[in-house]
């Protein structure tokens, strides 16, 4: 195991700036500690609770049936039929079916249902630092320009000084963004240090499904549960040492975790870990046997064709970050060439913006460039982004398809006008396509995840969404009150 301090300092920092310098000093609130023993959740008061509860009661029966569902199938396809949903799965898909005692029916006809999405890339919180390393290369991130020196401040407040509950509050109200988009899945990376155990219990409150990146934090306080899971983290390829890359291999010996890492993402990494072991990260986890199907690695920006032949030789999954990619300036992934070697590619936004449709849209904008119009189309995209995330996210019961046992994960949208005309027959389909192009996430109007309602009628259901906001409101006005 790895070797843990009772209070264990990050041997790299968890996030994706190359380097800690020093930070600009920031007084630190009282009870400032992350540590999610000492966390007094924000929770709503308990007569809204019991009020909201017992509003929503019927909505919380083990077993529904979604009537006359319009669902886009495992088969890319339209289908109208209904769907029972049994606990955290869907357990039946019929043309009819009839309601069991005290089954509660749930008039679908209004909405079109797909998988909700998976997001397998994000950094929580990064909202309060949205524009501050707009048109500066990732290598100068936290530099000592004046971008650079409000970056760190910016860290280090996120790192060290920002109070539990204001931290909790970043994450919600990160966490309610991703669900707005129909983000029901997430492979969290983070975003400050020490961090992952307070993301795990925010992800749980409001009904995220997520696998948690532990870096090299121990998570033995917090164990996963049905529908969070966890990773570890190899270090980014600018901290990278012999050292580290050997403590990562004797836990992926033991262990077999999940293994997650920013790999090849610009050519200045790549310089990086060519210089320190003449060869690039995909070449170097290989040789180390550690890339296999538990890997998951973002961007690949880099990857040359000997790396791509790997990732699809050792069935590693990779994370296309198009929109990130664009605006960091990294560059544009092979993403075709990965297509035709069969490898697993999953969609994630990455930092600082949040937008899974625009990042699915541009993705398929990217195959249109690929010579193959026919070969890769929205249905490619739409697998991306659902149930391509199946591999890692199965011990959430996240499958990202409406089949028959399948976790229930749903969007209801109400798109019917917005996506029309469908034509959906055997020579011909545009329904997936249609959707992807037309379908605005403003539409959805319930996220359910695993089985419950997390938004009905476009109001949350989980957490008080107005106390969030006013809270994070105080957070953003308190820390930008100085001019920087
Ligand atoms: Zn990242």
């Amino acid at each position: 195991m790895f070797p843990f301090q009772e209070k264990p300092e990050p041997k790299y920092p968890c996030r994706i700036q190359p380097k800690r310098v020093c930070c600009r000093p920031k007084p630190k609130t009282e009870g400032n500690s992350k540590d999610p023993e000492s966390l007094t959740f924000l929770t709503l008061p308990i007569h809204a609770l019991l009020t909201i509860w017992f509003l929503l009661k019927p909505w919380y029966h083990t077993s529904m049936i979604l009537k006359s569902a319009t669902y886009v199938g495992a088969d890319h396809r339209m289908h109208t039929q209904d769907i029972r949903v049994s606990g955290s799965v869907i357990s039946q898909i019929q043309e009819t079916l009839d309601p069991e005692e005290k089954e509660r029916i749930i008039d679908c006809a209004s909405f079109i249902i797909i998988p909700a999405l998976a997001d397998c890339h994000v950094h929580t919180p990064d909202t309060l630092l949205r524009g501050t390393h707009r048109d500066m290369p990732l290598a100068s991130w936290g530099d000592g320009s004046k971008q650079g020196q409000l970056q760190q401040m910016l860290y280090a407040y996120l790192d060290e000084a920002v109070g539990k509950e204001e931290f909790k509050t970043l994450v919600l109200y990160s966490y309610m963004q991703y669900l707005r988009q129909g983000v029901g899945f997430i492979v969290e990376t983070g975003q400050a240090d020490n961090s992952s155990s307070i993301l795990q219990e925010c992800a749980q409150l409001i009904g995220l499904k997520a696998l948690v990146d532990y870096y090299d934090e121990d998570s033995s306080q917090t164990p996963a549960t049905a529908t969070v899971s966890q990773g570890i983290h190899l270090p980014e390829e600018e901290n990278l040492t012999s050292e580290l890359l050997e403590e990562v291999r004797q836990r992926c010996v033991n262990d077999h975790p999940y293994l997650m890492t920013h790999c090849l993402e610009t050519s200045w990494r790549r310089t990086q870990v060519q210089e320190k072991f003449g060869m690039s990260t995909v070449e170097l986890l290989a040789k180390k046997h550690i890339l296999d199907s538990k890997a998951i690695l973002f961007h690949c920006v880099e990857a040359s064709e000997q790396d791509i032949g790997l990732l699809a030789k050792h069935q590693a999954n990779v994370v296309h970050c198009p929109v990130s990619n664009t605006r960091s300036g990294a560059g544009g992934m092979n993403l075709c060439a990965m297509l035709d070697q069969g490898i697993n590619i999953t969609l994630g936004t990455d930092y600082l913006s949040h937008d899974m449709w625009e990042t699915m849209r541009t993705t398929y904008g990217e195959l249109k460039q690929g010579m193959k119009p026919h070969l890769y189309d929205a249905c490619t995209v739409l697998s991306m982004a659902t149930r391509n995330a199946s591999p890692f996210a199965s011990e959430t019961s996240y499958q990202g398809t409406i089949e028959e046992g399948s976790g229930a994960d749903l969007l209801f949208l109400n798109a019917h006008h917005a996506i029309s005309p469908i034509i959906d027959n055997p020579d011909f389909s545009n329904a997936t396509h249609n959707l992807l192009i037309y379908a605005r996430p403003e539409m959805i109007t319930h996220v359910m995840v695993n089985g419950k309602w997390v938004i009905r009628n476009k109001v949350f259901v989980t957490v008080d969404e107005q106390e969030i906001l006013k809270a994070y409101a105080e957070v953003v006005t308190k820390l930008f009150a100085e001019d920087y």
